[in-house]
Order: C-alpha cells, then structure tokens, then sequence
C-alpha cells in the first residue's frame, strides 16, 4: 500500500494506492490529524478522486515516441534516442537561424514542483529562451498578482482549509466547490452547524449556493461593484476596524474615498444585485467577529480579474481580518498544482523559490545553484497567451515544446491558438495520451503518469505534499525528468540535469533557499512523516527544524514594512459588452465529472461524459423557442457551437453556462486580458442564443476536431458550418 494523493486539483486529497495485479486500487487516506489533510481528518475523495486509476491500461495510453513523417503526414514510432536526437537537432537548427527566443515552452499547473523546476531550468540554461509561460497563467494569476499586490506575497490559502470551519461569515466570491472539490463542500456544513454563516456571490445558483444562507446573483463581469457597495455600507455603518488599518496597513483612505460612490440603488443597477439583499449581507459582514471571503476563478478569470480581487482583499482589511484566524482572504486554486507550478520556474517573471527574473540578487543566486554566470539567464518572457498567440509570426516563437497542457482544448480563442499551433516549424508534446493538441504535433513523447512516479505537488494552501510512486510504468514510456535530461544533454547545458525526483527536489531547496516560497527545509522524509509541510519553511539550522508556516500575517504582511497595501480600484465591466447582436453573457466552468480540458477524464469509463451542454433559464429558452435537451445554436464573435439545452430556473435570464471541458468551447471566449495578470477573460463574453430547430442548416457539421480527437465516451459537440 502507497500513500498518495489524487492526481487531479488543488486540494490534492489523501489517497493510499494498492497495486493488484493489473488493477490499481484507490481508496481514501485517513491523516494523522486535521490540519494535515485538507479533505477533512476522516478523508474523503469525490468521483474523480475514486476513478483516478481509470485511465491505467487505458488502450488510448501512448507508449511510443511518435514523430510525424514529413512526405506522408503520419506519426510513425520511433525510439526513444531517435525522437529526442530530432527534437534536439531541429531545436539547435531553429536557434541557430532564428535567435535563442525562437524556441518556446509551454507547461502546466499539473505538473510536479520537480518537474516545473526542471522545465525552468532547461528553458533557461538548455534552450537560452525566455519564452516559458503554463496554463496556470489562466488558473489563479489575477489572484496571485492582486497577493502580491496587498499583502506582498502570494499563497493561495494563507492558511490550512479546514479554518473555514472558524469563520462566523464565508463569503465565496465565484466558487462552485461543491461540485469543483466536493470533500472540502464538509467545511461548510460543519461551519453551518456551529452558527457560521455563508454567502455565495454567482451568477448561478449552483450546488454550493444551494448550501448557502444568502445568495447574490450579478451579471458575470461585476463582482468588483459588488465588492465596492458592500464596502461602502460597511463603512458608512461605522463597522471598518480604524485601529487595524491605521497599524497594519496603507492607502486605505484612498479605498475609502473610491467606494463613497457605490451606494447600494447604484451598485442594484450594475450588478443586478437587490439594494436589499446587499444591505443584508453588509449587516452580516459588520457583525461577523471573524469573516473569510475566498475567491476563484468566476472572480478572477476577467480582464479585471486583479482588480476584483483587490476589491475584495480592500474589504477583508477594512474589517481587520487577514492574519487574525478563521478570516481573512484566500483564492481557492484549481489545477493540482497551479501554486507550486508558478514558485518554481514556469511562468514566465519567475525563478525558483518565487524569485524574480528580473531582480539581479535572485538571478545571481539561482545562476549560482545552476553553475552559470547570471548573464547567460534570458529575461522575461511573454505571457501564456501573449505567447501562443505570437507562434509561427514573424517574430514569435518557430517551435513549441508542451509538457502537461492541452492548449487546443483550454486556451481562450481556441480556434485563432489552434492555427498558430499547426503555423510552427516545430511542435513537441509530451503527454500520456494523444490529446487534441498531441494529436497536432510533429513528435510525440510518453511519458509515464500519476502513480508511475513519485514527486512533490504544493496544494492550494501551501502545503507542500509528497505523490509516491505505486507502479511500474509501461514499457516504452519516460518520465518528464528523464525527457528534460535528455533534451538538455543533447543540447549540450551546462550542470547537472538529475533524473530522480528526489535529487531534483534537492536541487530545488537549494534553488529556492532565502525566496519567498522558500522550501530549503523541506524534505521527502518531513512530508512522510508530517503529511505535508507549509512553505516558507527555512533551512535547518543547527539540527533545529523550521516548522514551516500554516498561517502567514499573525504579526506582518509579506511588504518589506510589514503592512498590507490598500489599493484604491474602480468596477469597468466586461471588455466585451453585450450588444443587439449578442445579447447575452455566456460564461464557462467546470461540472463534478470531468476536469479542466478532459484530456484524462474523458478517458475514464466510470465518469459520465454527456458532452458539453448549454444551460440557459425558462424564460430566455421560451424566447427562443428552446426546450430542455433539445439543441440550441450559441454564438459569439470568434465561433459558434452547438450543443443540448439544459433549462434551469437556478441561472440568470441574461446568462447562459457552458462547461469547458470539451473541444469547441473555448473557441468562444473572448482572449481580452488583464493589463497586470495577463489572464484572458474566460468568465464572461456576449454571446446569442438560438433554437438550433428554428434555424435553417446551410451546411453540415464540420469534421473540425482535430485528427487523433477523442470523444471518451460522449458526444463532443463542435464548431459548426452554416
Ligand atoms: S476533490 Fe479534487 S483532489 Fe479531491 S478527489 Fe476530487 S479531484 Fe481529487
């Protein structure tokens, strides 16, 4: 029996994984205490959790390097040296005619710390590129710019999960973790039964505002007014904690002067939120001894993502509540990894331990653990969608290396991404799998998964937690590392390019010693033993451990005075307003089943895939003409799609839902960014709605999947030719 966690989100729960014969059995991991296992001390796994052994054995598993026959077209397999020597000698070719930026990488937030450091490292030293970004970047960055921002620091959580249970008022601000991490939906029942309170802000009343006692609607793209009218009734109720914001923070005068315009009548007119229902949870917030607001992606995923979350920071400091414990704010993450896949390397500002690229101090540090001078580092790069965007122009990358990422299906403007992929010279794809973007690619790489290596994941509350290995991989596939050892070999780096995750976490403390996500004292045997250790957690000294640090800001905030920034912010609304032609918002998300861009559960037969639907409300579908299941035609400006109807009075009647976890959908959404995240705006575009039977067909369903796309077992409902 091997201890684990679940290969799939942030809250990465607990599993012990038992290997018989040709099945591998999951079952859930009781922890030695509370504050070690976020799933709640009993342990819990959701559906996804349970099946994750599904896609072992899975026919659809690739075991060989594929490299794609110039005359013909097709994949032909090939060995292992052979696939790395072209993918190096067509590398070397690219950088030699077109500079060293030329070539690009791109990760993923599922990635381990160790294999995110090491794809830092070879983007860096190997490749000389400073073109890395991952799809983390559209995860949780308008999250962590905003942290970085106010408090000086960015952990998801500043503290263990399970104090949700300690909070008198929760406000969960574009969280549907009910359905998104089931197990952790417990904190809240048991903060319910204790007399807390809870207040969900969606624009659809979804399966945890079903748990809550007050429910805000806004149009999607409002949360920010939201944020600015409770503010502005907190303080005009007297209720803001003048001697917490005059010691612990700065600016807040300004933040006060800013929501003075957001009486409640005005903010109803905005967000379609009721004056009422506003002034009722403002009575809440100014009563709550310790009051939590948590955000994800439904606040953040906008082109003011940072800017709403700094809304909602301004708040939880006006009510002096981050550091004091059971409150505070926090961003709930999505992706497995999404937290330590940005402190290690990936993104592309970012050196190992949190550092900066640009700062000479951290650049001679991290140059000194790689054995380089720190004027071989290359800058900063572009952003993950300013990247892929620039692929195959003229002065953009010729070659795109893809570890852990399923662009075609995930990336926002997904048809535009999708030919700047096929305009490469050069397009590598490690997966286990041929998913939509592998099945693009001019080489194919196995490589082994979840369960078949051991390696270190930091989960949405900092906690840093060890994935053992359990199996024995296939024949024929690698692991990450060993791929990045070898490209880096080929290329002739500098230094040593370690292949045993351990090794690679050793190298990483070392990397990442004296940062702010500072992991030296971290080790293989402290997590075993603890069940996670919380980061920063400093070098040992004298044999005495640092303990690590479950909740940041007791005494001081991450700023080099120590107190929080109060930044003053200002509600603009989606960058794509609905017009005569789009009249509605279409926002996107996630359902139970299926995970981000489905390349792995789509794949297991025990979680149902129904394909994508549209939800839309009674009276929108009777305007319509629309009946429940039967389909409807959604446009927006960059794509349409069609796809069954879902009726439901739980969604607002200017808002429709379509869940993202298939190709065709992000085809739809809108690739406006935030000017300080960079993260595109996913949540909310203008979209129209039609009776797919109420339309003539001009014309029959495009084959417009790409070749090798896979349907699992339902229905991907695609881009359509009218
Ligand atoms: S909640 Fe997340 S980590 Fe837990 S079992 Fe489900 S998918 Fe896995």
């Amino acid at each position: 029996m091997t201890d684990s966690h679940c290969p799939y989100c942030s809250l990465q729960c607990g599993m012990t994984l038992t290997a018989r014969r040709a099945a591998l059995e999951v079952a859930p991991r009781t922890q030695r205490n509370a504050e070690s296992n976020p799933s709640g001390q009993e342990g819990a796994l959701c559906r996804k959790g349970w099946t994750a052994a599904g896609l072992r054995g899975s026919r659809e598993r690739i075991t060989s390097p594929l490299v794609r026959d110039r005359a013909s077209g097709e994949l032909t397999a090939v060995d292992w040296d052979t696939a790395l020597d072209i993918v190096a000698e067509r590398l070397t070719a690219i950088r030699e005619e077109h500079g060293a930026d030329a070539n690009a990488v791109f990760g993923g937030g599922g990635l381990t710390n160790e294999k995110a450091y090491l794809l830092g490292k070879l983007a860096r030293v190997a490749l000389g590129t400073a073109m890395i970004d991952y799809n983390g970047r559209w995860c949780m960055s308008s999250a962590a710019t905003a942290g970085n921002q106010a408090f000086g620091i960015d952990r998801g959580l500043p503290f263990p999960l399970a104090d949700i249970e300690e909070a008198d008022v929760l406000v969960l601000v574009g969280s549907n973790l009910a359905e998104t991490m089931p197990p952790a939906a417990r904190h809240l029942d048991r903060l319910r039964s204790r007399g807390g309170r809870v207040v969900v802000v969606d624009p659809r009343v979804t399966s945890t505002a079903a748990r809550a006692d007050h429910v805000l609607q806004p149009v999607p793209g409002t949360d920010l007014a939201v944020a600015l009218g409770l503010l502005h009734l907190i303080d005009a109720a007297g209720a803001v904690d003048e001697a917490y914001v005059r010691e612990r923070t700065t600016g807040f005068e300004d933040v006060r002067r800013s929501v003075a315009a957001w009486w409640p009548e005005r903010v109803e007119r905005v967000t379609g939120v009721g004056a009422d229902d506003l002034r009722e949870v403002a009575d809440l917030l100014t009563t709550g001894e310790r009051v939590m607001v948590l955000t994800a992606r439904g606040a953040e995923q906008h082109a003011s993502g940072t800017d709403t979350v700094l809304a909602w920071i301004n708040l939880t400091l006006a009510l002096g509540m981050p550091g004091k414990r059971g409150a505070g704010y926090g961003c709930l993450t999505g992706q497995g990894n999404g937290q330590g896949g940005r402190e290690h390397g990936q993104k592309a500002d970012q050196l190992p331990g949190y550092r900066s690229i640009t700062s000479p101090e951290d650049r001679a540090h991290v140059a000194a653990v790689w054995g380089i001078d720190p004027a071989m580092l290359p800058g900063k790069g572009r952003s993950a969608y300013e990247l892929l965007s620039a692929l195959g122009t003229p002065d953009g990358p010729r070659s795109l290396l893809v570890l852990g990422s399923n662009i075609v299906v995930s990336a926002p403007n997904a048809s535009e991404i999708t030919e700047r992929l096929q305009a490469l010279d050069l397009l590598v794809v490690a997966d286990i799998v041929m998913s939509e973007t592998a099945a693009l690619a001019d080489v194919v790489l196995p490589v082994t998964q979840w369960a078949e290596e051991s390696g270190t994941m930091t989960n949405l509350e900092g906690r840093v937690i060890l994935r053992e290995r359990a199996l024995t991989p296939p024949a024929g596939v690698r692991s990450d590392l060993d791929l990045i050892a070898g490209l880096a070999e080929r290329l002739g780096a500098p230094g040593a390019w370690p292949t045993e995750p351990e090794e690679v976490f050793a190298e990483l403390r070392a990397a990442s010693s004296g940062g702010k996500a500072d992991y030296a004292g971290i080790s293989y045997d402290r997590i075993r033993a603890e069940g996670g250790v919380f980061w920063p957690c400093r070098e040992t000294v004298d044999g005495e451990d640092h303990p690590g640090t479950p909740r940041l800001f007791a005494d001081a905030f991450g700023h080099p005075d120590g107190r929080a920034r109060c930044l003053a912010v200002d509600h603009r609304g989606p960058a794509e307003p609905v017009t005569a032609d789009y009249p509605v918002h279409l926002t996107t998300g996630r359902v139970l089943a299926q995970y981000q861009s489905g390349a792995q559960t789509r794949r297991i037969r025990e979680l149902p895939d129904d394909g994508a639907f549209v939800e839309l409300h009674p009276l929108l579908a009777g305007r319509i003409g629309a009946r429940d299941g039967e389909p409807v035609l959604i446009r927006t400006p960059r794509g349409e799609m069609k796809a069954p109807a879902r009726v439901l009075d739980t969604i607002r009647p200017d808002t429709v839902f379509v869940p993202f976890h298939w190709v065709g959908v992000n085809k739809l959404t809108n690739d406006a960014l935030d000017p300080a995240s960079r993260m595109p705006e996913f949540k909310v575009c203008a979209a129209s709605v039609e009776s797919w039977n109420s339309q003539p067909r001009v014309g029959d369903f495009a084959a417009a999947a790409p070749a090798g796309s896979t349907t699992g077992t339902g229905e991907i409902h695609e881009s359509v030719s009218r």
